[in-house]
């Protein structure tokens, strides 16, 4: 049986057999220069500077940016957060959420086209491609050629490098979550742990699998984002766009064709640069991932034939369709979605500042002693037993006192005047007991109040805040 006699077919008018689903053609783009491909650069520079080297950054004696899942602790230079600041961590999502919204209503798939790692990685695959085998028409040549001790020595060199970068993303990847210095000396010294190990293969494995198998299929197929963005796209929003009225009739000028020809010349640069192998001039397509390696491509084109540059694009739909002009696109910055979504990311951004630059690095839970509701001690006063569970969140020792109120003649004891000392994370169980005379402790329950008091060492600062329980009075 032949292979398209498995393949679902479909007779079309005229009686041609078309296969139903086809398979994804692997797409060798040629190489674009200009502004694009220079900002594409530097995002990539700039984010895999931070990937690559922020990890092997040192703090305060750790690693500056260590997300310790097995301590249970995320370090961010200073700021060290814990389970109970996973509201913090929520608001992050939060404003990364707003941010990509707000940034794709405005200019489309910026994040798609410049910063998002399927992107980056694919182009440093594509770079490997073109370092080690050529341009587009040898790695097209190459392609055909049968196997021969050229390509083979050609294919081997390429698939080390891929190997090398592959490895080593997965390694760094890995060192994001146990401390980096740790981990390299380990895996060169073969004493590394299978779930350091484990986790650097998979990485380094979905870093080859997506970034030089799958490329834009990723993209196409399995990315969330690219479905619902469309949802943040309006008329104003900026697109890569080919200007239709300005290119056509496409075609180049023939000798004695006197012919109306538009700008375009039909030489499909655009299309052979394309990393998901679409054609920009049948207009905007889902595909299309936003890189403005086209709009690159067609502006050398342009300066060569000595047009003005933008047939191909930055631009918005109003203004192809004669609403406005490409001068007064910066206007549509105040349009209420943009700024809506603008207004939200603010407020979330400055809630966030304020909320984790005030939060309490010392905690206490109360806990009520279950067991003995209330007794009398030996003044004759009602006495209630609690269990102080005291959590010192920061990255020094820290001081910490107590007191209680919301009754007459209330006092606390089990707590020493000049308060306890806890070390950086420590987590301390303290039980301390409340007692007040039986003329206002009585029977039933009182709402009362701790304050606790904490110093950080070396600091002058104090810091306060209480908490409510109860108190239960006697007979
Ligand atoms: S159509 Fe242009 S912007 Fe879109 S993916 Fe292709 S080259 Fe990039
Ligand atoms: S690069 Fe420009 S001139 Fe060449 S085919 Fe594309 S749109 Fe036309």
């Amino acid at each position: 049986m032949s292979d398209t006699e498995n393949k679902p077919q479909t007779n079309n008018t005229s009686g041609e057999v078309v296969e139903l689903y086809q398979g994804a053609k692997r797409i060798h783009p040629k190489k674009a220069t200009g502004r694009f491909a220079n900002l594409r650069i530097a995002v990539l520079i700039i984010t895999q500077a931070v990937f690559y080297l922020l990890p092997w950054v040192s703090y305060n004696g750790r690693q500056a940016v260590w997300f310790d899942a097995l301590g249970r602790h995320f370090y961010i230079f200073g700021l060290a957060l814990e389970p109970a600041d996973l509201l913090y961590l929520t608001g992050l999502l939060i404003i990364s959420a707003f941010g990509l919204f707000w940034w794709t209503t405005i200019a489309g798939r910026l994040w798609c086209g410049y910063a998002c790692p399927q992107t980056v990685y694919t182009e440093i695959m594509l770079w490997i491609d073109h370092f080690v085998e050529g341009d587009r028409n040898q790695r097209l040549k190459l392609e055909k050629e049968p196997w021969n001790a050229r390509k083979i020595r050609i294919k081997t060199i390429k698939y080390i490098l891929i190997f090398i970068v592959a490895a080593w993303t997965g390694i760094t990847f890995v060192g994001w979550f146990v401390p980096i210095r740790q981990v390299v000396p380990a895996i060169f010294s073969g004493t590394a742990s299978f779930g350091v190990l484990g986790v650097a293969f998979v990485y380094g494995f979905m870093t080859w699998l997506m970034a030089h198998i799958m490329r834009g299929q990723v993209c196409l197929h399995m990315c969330p984002y690219a479905r619902f963005q469309s949802a943040m796209f309006d008329h104003n929003t900026l697109i890569i766009s080919y200007d239709a009225e300005r290119g056509e009739p496409r075609g180049k000028k023939k000798k004695g064709d006197d012919a109306p020809k538009g700008a375009c010349v039909d030489c499909s640069l655009c299309v052979q640069v394309c990393p998901v192998g679409i054609d920009i001039r049948d207009g905007l397509q889902y595909q299309c991932i936003g890189c403005a390696a086209c709009i690159d491509a067609c502006d050398e084109v342009m300066e060569k034939l000595k047009q003005p540059r933008g047939l191909v694009r930055y631009t918005t739909e109003a203004v192809l369709n004669h609403e406005y002009t490409d001068a007064d696109i910066k206007r549509q910055l105040l349009r209420p979605k943009v700024t809506g979504y603008g207004t939200v990311l603010f407020i979330a951004i400055i809630a966030w500042i304020v909320g984790i630059s005030t939060r309490d690095t010392m905690r206490v839970d109360i806990i009520k002693d279950r067991g003995v509701m209330v007794r009398e001690n030996r003044l004759g006063q009602f006495e209630n037993s609690y269990n102080l569970h005291i959590n010192n969140s920061s990255e020094l020792p820290q001081t910490i006192t107590a007191s209680v109120n919301g009754l007459e003649t209330i006092t606390l004891s089990g707590l020493p005047k000049e308060g306890v000392v806890v070390q950086a994370g420590e987590v301390l169980n303290i039980p301390v007991q409340v007692a007040a005379e039986p003329d206002y402790a009585t029977k039933g329950s009182h709402d009362i109040q701790f304050t606790f008091t904490y110093q950080q060492q070396g600091s002058t600062e104090t810091r306060q805040f209480t908490k409510k329980t109860i108190f239960i009075g006697g007979e």
